[in-house]
């Protein structure tokens, strides 16, 4: 914890000498699964997700990714490196080691938790719908026998296949790929997080062209994918989430995330109380 106040030559001595000391120290330092103790940790973020996780070129930008830098540097890790998490991947991104964190708008679910632990919740969003700006639907209600689009492995499926037994879904594996084909007409709408539709609906190519409904239908709870069982890591990034709450840095990333896509960010919810670890 003490190296992030330390500068990029002081770090590597500090970080040669712990390395020298580590037969001996079993690991030493922060410890945990994040990395290992040393500075550098790997983070599973959604690529094609506009105001949460967007990659472009070298740059990632989105609410998921400021937040997963602030728990970063909170953890003395000074190099993040972020890995694409699609929706369906998570689960096993985090099982077999390949992430350390996920903040890739990834729902708390009980279901999820035989497989994974969850620091948080960070954020509570909505399902909702994305459709074409005349279209008439207003709700799950009007989408009996309509196409629409989901993805694979994420609580919308799940939600709207229990929630509207009579549709035509079709799932892929990102949603942005849901996103082109409802501006094609190839399908009628595009379900998922309001914070995510939100995002699409304010890109220059479908500006005018696609509407969030505004109904959302669910509650979901953004938490910090982690290794299953490893309660100092979650406690480590809890510890992280209150203090990006308290210094008002959280704030600054909802307004400069959601703000310019106009998307109003639910207070009574938000920002959310946090579970316990266990
Ligand atoms: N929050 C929902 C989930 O975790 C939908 C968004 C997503 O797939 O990332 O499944």
């Amino acid at each position: 914890m003490t190296m992030r106040r330390l500068g990029a030559a002081s770090a590597a001595l500090v970080l040669t000498l712990g390395l020298a000391a580590c037969g001996s120290d079993d690991g030493g330092g922060d410890g945990g699964s994040g990395g290992d103790g040393g500075d550098s940790i790997k983070i599973g973020i959604k690529f094609d997700q506009p105001g949460l996780g967007l990659k472009e070129g070298n740059t990632y930008t989105g609410f998921d990714v400021d937040v997963a830098n602030y728990v970063a540097k909170e953890m003395g890790k000074t190099d993040v490196q972020f890995v694409q998490a699609p929706s369906k991947q998570r689960e096993d991104l985090i099982a077999t080691g390949q992430v350390d964190l996920i903040f890739a708008t990834y729902s708390i679910t009980d279901e999820r938790k035989e497989k994974v632990s969850f620091a948080g919740p960070y954020f509570i969003a909505g399902q909702d719908l994305l459709v074409a700006t005349d279209a008439k639907i207003t709700g799950p209600k009007d989408l009996d026998g309509k196409k629409l689009c989901s993805v694979t492995g994420s609580t919308s499926a799940d939600n709207v296949k229990k929630e509207v037994p009579g549709v035509n879904l079709q799932e892929f594996d990102t949603y942005s790929k849901c996103a082109e084909a409802v501006s094609k007409g190839q399908l009628d709408a595009l379900t998922t997080d309001d914070t995510i539709l939100a995002g699409y609906a304010a890109q220059d190519q479908y500006k005018g062209k696609l509407k969030v409904v505004g109904a959302p239908f669910s509650e979901e709870r953004y938490g910090v994918g982690l290794k299953k069982g490893d309660t100092e890591l979650c406690e480590q990034v809890n510890e992280a989430l209150t203090k990006m709450v308290d210094d008002g840095e959280w704030d600054k990333a909802v307004e400069k995330n959601f703000g310019p896509a106009g998307f109003e960010v639910d207070s009574e919810t938000n920002p959310p109380k946090l579970d316990t670890c266990s």
